[in-house]
């Protein structure tokens, strides 16, 4: 059976809630009848509920940006997965690079976020990706393997039909710099084989694997025709719903 592409916009730390909801709802009226792919939201989380409400009854979902291991208790500032569940949220994003590398995350911890989120209910999207000085120096694939290799430890062939991985070179985010579909392809390939590896290759043929690095309307169709290229994880283009709705048309047969 063919992949499902799924696009999902990452909001970042941007909008107020006014702003939230006004853009939840154009994207509803723009994608929300759309049955062709997944289609996600991201907002930051204290709009979770109000953007969980606006796409109510839309074929959008909702996923918030990060979240924590623990249940509950004496974890100040933090967030627990069924806390997400409970505003609404069917994903979330762990590995995103910004929480790797502004605020510091390693794969041990991303791995604990990963196997709870899993364990209490939230398709997760596992991002990846290198730095410009990893893809100079050639390490490329190495850094990747590891991060998805040490992000999926412990998780079961069950669980792990329902992660996403987006591959998100680092130098591309935010740049207005893209992979090249070439160089996209290349990286996702090999990340389907290590997941042929891990977890079998019928498995493997049924995870999606996102690129993410500013990904737009007019880049979008070329990306997402790569074979290996199933859906995108975009951020600053997610923020206005016309240019979300031009990537979702990229992607239509
Ligand atoms: C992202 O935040 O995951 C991302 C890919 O950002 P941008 O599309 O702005 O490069």
């Amino acid at each position: 059976m063919p992949r499902r592409l799924f696009i999902a916009g990452n909001w970042k730390m941007n909008t107020n809630a006014a702003e939230a909801v006004k853009l939840a709802k154009a994207v509803v009226e723009k994608l929300g009848k759309v049955q062709e792919m997944d289609i996600a939201v991201c907002p930051p989380f204290v709009y979770l509920a109000q953007v969980a409400a606006a796409v109510a009854g839309s074929r959008i979902a909702v996923g918030a940006q990060n979240c924590f291991y623990e249940n509950n208790g004496a974890f100040t500032g933090e967030i627990s997965a069924a806390m997400l569940k409970d505003v609404g949220c069917r994903y979330v994003i762990l590995g995103h690079s910004e929480r790797r590398h502004v605020i510091g995350e390693m794969d041990e911890l991303i791995n604990r976020k990963v196997l709870k989120a899993l364990s209490d209910g939230l398709d997760v999207i596992l991002a990846v990706g290198e730095l410009l000085a990893e893809r100079d120096a050639g390490t490329t694939l190495e850094v990747v393997s590891r991060q998805v290799k040490r992000g999926t430890e412990g998780v079961g062939k069950a669980e792990m039909a329902r992660v996403t991985i987006a591959y998100e070179p680092v130098w591309a985010i935010g740049t207005g710099r893209t992979a090249t579909p070439q160089q996209a392809q290349e990286v996702h390939a090999m990340i389907r084989s290590l997941l042929a590896a891990l977890y079998g290759n019928e498995l493997a043929q049924q995870i999606r694997i996102q690129y993410g690095g500013s990904v737009k309307a007019s880049n979008a169709k070329e990306l997402l025709a790569c074979p290996d290229i199933d859906g995108a994880l975009v951020g600053g283009a997610s923020l206005k719903a016309e240019e979300f709705a031009g990537i979702v048309a990229g992607g239509m047969k």
